[in-house]
């Protein structure tokens, strides 16, 4: 196996982890439904509609409460 044959600076570490290993947001397209920015073949995580269907149910009144513990 092939050894490295001088140790990499960190500034040479650094500048690779910055190009290769960054996080890049996925595709995203509009739900036909309520208009928001969605992830290509999944459910809409606004209104729970998948291809015209309603797959899940969407509670309003905790996500309410959910900010309301984060506020108060
Ligand atoms: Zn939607």
């Amino acid at each position: 196996m092939a050894v490295p044959k001088q140790k990499k600076s960190r500034a040479k570490k650094r500048s690779r982890r910055a190009n290769h290993d960054k996080i890049t947001l996925p595709g995203m397209t509009l739900c036909p439904n309520c208009g928001a920015d969605t992830i290509p073949h999944r459910v809409c995580g606004e209104c729970g509609t998948y291809k015209g269907h309603e797959v899940l149910e969407i509670e309003e009144d905790t996500i309410d409460e959910e900010i309301e513990e984060v506020a108060g």
